[in-house]
């Protein structure tokens, strides 16, 4: 809490009073500021840690610089929604456009959550900075589905259907422009250019913006950045840079040598003379429609990942398990979350 308020004092005085969209913003992580923040402790969240993130936005708000939630894990997808149902409607904040959210891509559910905070933009006259990203955590959320025994996978098994819903969400974003200001967050050189060809060549300045990690994607945006004369795209990306000690940077840093690492990544493949550039830049929806000729169905899953409860194959089947992030298991199980710690020792 005393490093975020340190950083919106830094970056609010370095803002000299320039708009919103011009000037540097914060982002935060709702877990860096409670230890609970998880369905399970809904009234603790509600109870202490909405009146943090409330004491930042109302400082971010008095220099007039966005502030930003992250996107985590799906499992928090809910509670972040009702959070940022609260804080919509929260009266200090009313008229004011710096509120900021991150939508991920590779939910199933993302399409509809546009539609949920386009809805929530309209409700509460904000108009709301959303970054949409791919998300960062495939691996693990393939994983944790796994341990708990879903009935299936939060996210999508194969790349380019996150890529697609990616591209609709972006539509999606760019349709509404009076209640929703995109930061489209990506290093992949031909989701940016979908984009950029989607959202029009009469680009105003508060329109939408790219965005990219510091020490990514710098080849890409020194093309994009930068104005028509001098052979760019003249749209303005914002960089993230994290800001903390080596201990605290640690984690980040790995999550990025990961994500720079899988194969299927954009940067890794851009960096392997091996991968012609048509297979680099080929459209995903014509890749998601040529496999479904192959197999005669569209959007199938990735037959190498079984679902959770096929995972030991024909041995046996693996242990069921109750989503307690999940509003519709809760209420039809009759489970109270909050007995959670009960159910465990039972
Ligand atoms: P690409 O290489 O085109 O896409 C890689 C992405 O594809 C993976 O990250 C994953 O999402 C998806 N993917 C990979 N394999 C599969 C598979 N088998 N099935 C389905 N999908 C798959 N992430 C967050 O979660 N929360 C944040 O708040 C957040 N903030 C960010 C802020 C900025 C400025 C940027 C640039 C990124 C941020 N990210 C965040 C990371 C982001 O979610 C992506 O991990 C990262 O940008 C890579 O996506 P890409 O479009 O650049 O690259």
């Amino acid at each position: 809490m005393a490093a975020y308020q340190q950083a919106i004092d830094a970056i609010g005085k370095a803002s000299h009073g320039e708009s919103i969209y011009a000037s540097a913003g914060i982002s935060i992580k709702l877990s860096a500021l409670h230890a609970r923040y998880c369905r399970a402790q809904y009234e603790r969240v509600m109870s202490e840690l909405y009146p943090r993130l409330l004491t930042l936005t109302l400082q971010a708000r008095h220099y007039d610089i966005g502030i930003n939630i992250d996107a985590e894990k799906a499992d928090r997808l809910e509670i972040s929604l009702d959070l940022l149902e609260k804080f919509c409607f929260e009266p200090q904040l009313a008229g004011w456009d710096g509120i900021g959210f991150v939508i991920q891509a590779y939910p199933k559910r993302c399409p509809y959550v546009i539609d949920e905070i386009i809805d929530l933009a309209q409700r509460s006259q904000h108009r709301l900075m959303i970054r949409l990203v791919k998300g960062a955590d495939w691996d693990s959320e393939i994983k944790r589905a796994q341990i708990d025994g879903l009935e299936g996978y939060p996210v999508y098994s194969r790349k380019i259907y996150t890529d697609v819903s990616y591209l609709a969400c972006a539509h999606k974003l760019l349709s509404v422009p009076n209640l929703i200001y995109p930061q489209f967050a990506t290093h992949n050189a031909h989701t940016l250019a979908t984009i950029y060809y989607m959202a029009g060549e009469n680009y105003y300045p508060g329109q939408y913006e790219f965005q990219c990690l510091h020490g990514m994607g710098e080849g890409l945006y020194q093309q994009v950045v930068g104005s028509i004369a001098e052979g760019k795209l003249n749209r303005p990306c914002r960089i993230y840079a994290p800001v903390g000690s080596h201990q605290t940077l640690l984690t980040y840093l790995v999550r990025r040598l990961l994500e720079n690492g899988a194969n299927t990544s954009f940067v890794n493949q851009i960096a392997d003379p091996n991968i012609p550039l048509d297979k680099l830049v080929a459209d995903p929806v014509q890749q998601v429609l040529a496999a479904a000729e192959t197999t005669g169905q569209l959007g199938l899953p990735r037959t190498q990942i079984p679902l959770p409860r096929a995972l030991y194959g024909s041995n046996r089947l693996n242990a069921i398990g109750i989503d307690f992030t999940n509003e519709h298991h809760l209420a039809g199980t009759g489970v109270d979350p909050t007995d959670y710690p009960t159910l465990l020792s039972g």
